[in-house]
Parts: structure tokens; sequence; C-alpha cells
């Protein structure tokens, strides 16, 4: 699969890691150039330990963007960190630009990101509203004219903290079970968020259970499959059906 590429939008750094960690380094290890958007750090937000240690806002950015770095090296993914601020970030147009810059230069052929609704965090929306908004806008060949314009890659949501209220509702299940250590060294990159290790772990266990339920008794899945759950944003296009 040389030549393709992933891009997983992202609204902070721990993000990337929870939801699509086993995804980036599947596709890294399938030879996808894998490109991670981080638009804030969470330094707000998704810090809760430093702030309890007592840290600054900006020994805190620093860290977050040291832990991001790691994962993101462990995963296989190169990062990008625009540093928009977080809690709230916002959707401005210098955002939108940047973000359309970097998918006229990754061209995805696969996109990762948030899901429409999250009631406990507004800044998982806004991402999602800017990810898709961008790649719609990177299609236009009048926008920024003499550039090469997006195709229309797939786009996958990833799996929001509280899925139900957010209205997430899985249509793939995908086996990490062959990079999960991968994702777990990545996880622990997070030091901010200790307290999701678990939590995730347990996540990955019982999506990988379910993969193996919807697989057929035959398919060869292992016993400890471990697995990440994404619902598709638009349809699926095929020549049949499997
Ligand atoms: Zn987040």
């Amino acid at each position: 699969m040389a030549g393709d590429a992933l891009l997983v939008v992202s609204a902070h750094v721990g993000d990337f890691v929870w939801r699509a960690g086993g995804a980036i380094a599947l596709h890294s290890r399938r030879g996808f150039d894998v490109h991670v958007l981080c638009l804030a750090y969470g330094e707000r937000g998704e810090s809760a330990r430093y702030w309890r240690d007592g840290m600054t806002l900006e020994a805190g950015t620093g860290a977050r963007h040291r832990e991001a770095m790691a994962a993101a090296e462990v995963l296989g993914a190169t990062l990008h960190t625009f540093d928009a601020g977080d809690y709230p970030l916002l959707e401005t147009q210098e955002l939108l630009d940047r973000v359309v810059k970097l998918y006229r230069s990754v061209m995805p052929s696969i996109v990762l990101t948030h899901t429409e609704r999250d009631p406990w965090n507004g800044d998982h929306e806004t991402a999602h509203t800017i990810a898709t908004r961008a790649r719609i806008i990177a299609q236009a060949p009048g926008y920024d004219p003499g550039h090469d314009v997006l195709g229309s890659p797939p786009v996958f949501l990833f799996e929001p903290h509280q899925t139900e209220h957010s209205g997430f509702m899985p249509d793939v299940l995908l086996d990490i079970t062959e990079v999960w250590e991968r994702k777990l060294e990545a996880m622990r990159c997070m030091e901010g968020q200790q307290h999701l290790w678990d939590y995730y772990t347990d996540v990955a266990k019982r999506r990988g259970s379910q993969a193996k339920r919807n697989s057929g008794p035959n398919l060869g899945l292992p016993s400890e499959t471990m697995g990440e759950a994404y619902q598709r944003l638009y349809p699926q296009v095929a020549t049949e059906l499997a």
C-alpha cells in the first residue's frame, strides 16, 4: 500500500492515542505515510495531573508536546501541532486555512477524526467540524487555485469517551491485536492522563471481543483480540458486497 497516507485530526494530544493509536500503528506498519494533527495540546482541559502538581500553563504545554512526540514516534506517525488553544478550541479562518493546507500536502487516502457530538467536550465537536469542513474545502479547485486538490478520502469517526450520549454507533471494528503492545506503549507516554491507561485497555478488550463475535467462528481471530471501533461518516463505495 506504499503511497497511501492516513491523516488523523485530533483536538488534543491524548485523543489520537486513546481512540486511534491502534489504527495509526497498524497503517504505519502496512506502509502508509501516517500524519497526526493535534489542533491543541489540551493544556487546560486534559492535563489534570499536571495542574494538581501545580504546573504552569507554559510548562504544561511543553510537557504535553513531549508526550505527543513520544507517542507519535512509538506509533510510527509524523506529528503536527498547531497549538490553537483548548477549552475552548475555536474554529477560526486562520486555523481552517492551515488545516486545508495540511490536507493538500498530505493528500490522505483515509481520514480519522472525532464524532460530531460530544456533550462532554466541545473541543472534540469543534475538531470534527474543522476536520470535515477543511476536507471539503480542500476539494475545491477555486480555493487557493493553482494547487492539486484533494480527492474524496473516507472519514472514520473514532470512539468518544462516552459513546451512547455522543450518538456513536460503530460500524467498523478494527483488529489491532498485532500492534496492541505499541498502542499500550504510546498510552504510557501520556503521563498527564494516567487514569485513562486502564480504561482504554478495557475498551480495547471489549471492542476486540465484539470483533470476534462478528467475524464468525472460522476466521481465525486470536482468542485475545484487541480492537478499536469506528463509524463511517460517508457511505462506503463498493463494486460488490463483502
Ligand atoms: Zn480531547
